[in-house]
């Protein structure tokens, strides 16, 4: 979609001669943050570096604890270890974000923060968060890589806490194509040392003030962001529009749909439904020719990756259920009406 804008796009940056930090970048940065109602964007380059280089700014460490929920994508936690920290695994609701009610037990003293995850595109309880930071004076991180423009009470997420960080991954609702991310903040200063550090913690050539990475968004990503961006709203409206007719056609006594928050917005990056013949369905739909994900089979503390921390199989009974019968069906834009169709009358039959 839109591949005249995008190419146009490509030919005017590859003939510019500037390809990292120039001016693309610094225009997506502002029409970004004014999309989500921030002060400040800095272009990162993925959305992971924009959670590690989000903690290693507020100064979390190793010693400190981060709580997260159980249920996300394992960058969430990466973002988190990178540095150090150690995550603290809180189960999900009903809507698959956080739940806030079970947040103050996990709290000790060595609690530093809270990452939010607007996990499928829906954002997070917000209201009991920020009273549960702010009465002990917890950061506040969110992860909005599945969020974009995603609203809680009329706020964006991104805007609740101290930064927001983002993957334009080029699956995600606002994609390039190629790795990108970024983070938003209202602070000034956060602002001014994440810039920094994205490349090489150096403000002057050659001076060095801090030790950094280089996580430096390239022109060419951020051209594309920006024809991207000018299109969102009507790309978030249609995957509504195909979800909307899920959530009022499809009927099947063996599958429970999706529910919204009130006060929240679902901007659909996944239609994510559960079932307890999850096996049976994948198969069935693959046989019909039509292609299921699992987001995500294996919760991040039962990963290889992290049974260092010692959080056992039973710990996180929602959390490992949700593992096991949680399935995403198809949805993107261009979806066909016809498309659709078909796959509302299979899964209604299975
Ligand atoms: C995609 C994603 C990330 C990581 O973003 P990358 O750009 O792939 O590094 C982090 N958190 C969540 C919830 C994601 O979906």
């Amino acid at each position: 979609m839109y591949q005249a804008e995008f190419e146009a796009k490509a030919l005017e940056v590859l003939r510019s001669g500037w390809y990292v930090l120039g001016n693309e970048v610094k225009q997506f940065e502002t029409e970004f943050a004014n999309y989500v109602g921030a002060k400040h964007c800095v272009g990162l380059a993925s959305g992971l570096d924009a959670l590690w280089i989000a903690f290693r700014i507020l100064g979390i460490g190793a010693g400190d604890e981060v709580i997260v929920q159980g249920n996300t994508y394992i960058a969430s936690v990466m973002g988190i270890t990178m540095n150090g920290a150690t995550p603290v695994f809180v189960e999900p609701d009903e809507y698959f974000n956080i739940d806030a009610s079970k947040i103050e037990e996990k709290i000790t003293d060595k609690t530093k923060a809270i990452l939010v995850v607007h996990l499928y595109g829906q954002a997070s309880n917000m209201g009991p968060i920020l009273d549960i930071c702010k009465k002990h004076n917890l950061r506040l991180v969110e992860d909005c890589a599945q969020s974009h423009g995603a609203k809680f009470n009329g706020k964006t997420t991104g805007t609740f806490g101290d930064i927001g960080c983002f993957s334009f991954y080029p699956s995600k609702n606002l994609g390039a194509f190629g790795d990108a991310g970024a983070i938003v903040t209202n602070d000034d200063s956060i602002a001014e040392d994440v810039r920094v550090f994205r490349n090489y913690g150096s403000e002057k050539r050659y001076y060095n003030k801090v030790v950094g990475a280089n996580s430096r968004l390239d022109e060419i990503q951020a051209g594309f962001l920006r024809v991207r961006l000018k299109h969102l709203d009507e790309l978030a409206l249609e995957k509504k529009q195909i979800c909307e007719r899920y959530l009022s056609e499809l009927k099947n006594d063996k599958i429970e749909l999706p529910k919204t928050r009130e006060g929240a917005t679902h901007i659909w990056h996944q239609f994510v439904l559960k079932t307890d013949y999850r096996d049976e369905l994948i198969k069935y739909l693959d046989d019909k020719g039509i292609g299921t994900i699992i987001h995500y089979p294996i919760p991040p503390h039962l990963s290889e990756a992290y049974q260092y921390l010692g959080v056992k199989e039973g710990a996180l009974p929602i959390t490992e259920k949700y593992a096991k019968s949680v399935l995403s069906i198809p949805l993107y834009n261009g979806m066909t009406s016809e498309e659709q169709d078909y796959i509302i009358k299979t899964i209604n039959a299975f």
